[in-house]
């Protein structure tokens, strides 16, 4: 038998490009989570908005081990039926004519972008490359990706970053009629801002920005990699802006857990100019996560999910909002469905890293958005009681740190 592991064997064997908390947990159910002691902990993190149907999910159990006793792999020289099927569901269910698959959401961002640059330059030459994007958004860990997010500490210090790419302030109206024009091949953005504090981007905004590319013929790009398959109560949160993307991104959620990447376009974007060779993924369409996310799709997808989720996210709003208020840690609560951003008040500036600690100790996992926000994404499918549970948990955590 194999010897068992602790914490310290991260410090141990692993690059320390993170650094998890203590616990190490080998079981999940539902909205709940068991560590090796057999602590348990209500999960509002969602492995940061992935498990979107919680843990073991008898459906997703299901679909993966049907189709792992069936056929895993077989690479892009073959196309396979999972693959398929779900593409024609998500062509079905969205803009989207045409879908190509990769295995995270910095990929599919990568895949947008190259192919907005692919198409701009194929039409009209090499110089419509520019890439207009916001400052605080994110987009991945790829040096081109991070390169476009507009957070400069992650992109600094590897080298020269990838060229013709500027970043504005979101709604700021003039710089965005200052720098989109001929030269720009695409603006990218997330409809809800994730990791800068779940910040909904205003439908006017997103409107501007759709004439304006249009009007210079860029590709507009959502990068739905976090707001989408359901976690603000629309299957994408575009279908609630009255704006339709040229390039959707996502990621995340889609697997429930499953690695894959998805980008979805239009024929009219992709099809002279993604032609054979000219981008590719190994595992890309591999029918394992395919099989899964055809199963997630269809839950998600469903009205009474949708439902649920806006229904829940009412709920748990308002009790986030009212511990606000008694103890004084949140200054706002914004809520894009069973996605929450608890803006932390002066008094706990910067402690959103605390609150986390706190919160796992008595037993509720929770994210973070930055230093200011204590981000809140749990499985689209929670039980009321498992939700109620949790925001007990959330309850205890703000009396504590409060006293
Ligand atoms: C998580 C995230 C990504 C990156 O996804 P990975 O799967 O980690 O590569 C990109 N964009 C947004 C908006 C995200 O939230």
């Amino acid at each position: 038998m194999t010897a068992a592991v602790e914490r310290a064997d991260f410090d141990r064997y692993m690059v320390p490009v993170f650094s998890p908390l203590d616990m190490i947990f080998v079981r999940g159910e539902g909205s709940r989570l068991w560590d090796q002691q057999g602590r348990d902990y209500i999960d509002f993190g969602a492995g940061v908005a992935v498990t979107s149907l919680g843990h073991s999910h008898p459906i997703l159990l299901k679909a993966l081990s049907e189709q792992a006793g069936k056929l895993w792999h077989v690479s892009n020289y073959y196309t396979n039926e999972p693959a398929l099927k779900l593409a024609r569901k998500l062509c079905e269910l969205t803009f989207a004519e045409r879908v190509f698959y990769c295995n995270s959401g910095a990929e599919a961002n990568e895949a947008a972008l190259k192919l907005a640059r692919k198409r701009a330059v194929d039409k009209y030459g090499p110089e419509k490359i520019e890439i207009v994007s916001f400052n605080g958004s994110f987009h991945g860990r790829t040096f081109f990706t991070v390169s476009v997010g507009g957070q400069a500490k992650y992109s600094s210090g590897m080298g020269p970053n990838p060229a013709g790419i500027v970043h504005i302030d979101l709604h700021d109206e003039a710089a965005l009629r200052r720098v989109v024009g001929p030269q720009t091949c695409a603006i990218i953005v997330e409809p809800v801002v994730g990791e800068s504090g779940v910040l909904p981007v205003k439908p006017e905004f997103l409107k501007l920005m759709r004439e304006l590319a249009t009007k210079h013929d860029a590709a507009l790009i959502f990068d739905e990699v976090q707001s989408g398959n359901g976690r603000t109560g629309a299957l994408y949160a575009y279908m609630n802006t009255g704006v339709v993307p040229d390039i959707l991104t996502t990621a995340k959620g889609i697997g429930g857990g499953f690695p894959v990447g998805i980008m979805m376009t239009t024929a009219a974007m992709a099809d002279k100019h993604f032609t054979p060779g000219v981008h590719g993924s190994t595992f890309g369409g591999n029918p394992l996560a395919c099989a899964v996310s055809l199963a997630v799709l269809d839950l998600i997808s469903s009205p009474e999910v949708l439902e649920g989720v806006k229904r829940k996210a009412k709920h748990a709003a308002q009790r986030l909002r009212a511990m606000g208020e008694q103890f004084g840690c949140f200054a706002e609560v914004r809520e894009s469905g069973l996605w929450l951003g608890c803006e932390l008040t002066p008094t706990f500036a910067g402690r959103a890293g605390e609150f986390m600690k706190a919160a796992a100790a008595n037993g509720l996992l929770h994210i973070v958005a930055g230093p200011n926000v204590v981000r809140i994404a749990t499985s689209l499918v929670i039980s009321d009681a498992e939700l109620d549970e949790g925001l007990d948990r959330m309850e205890k955590t703000c009396r504590q740190l409060s006293a």
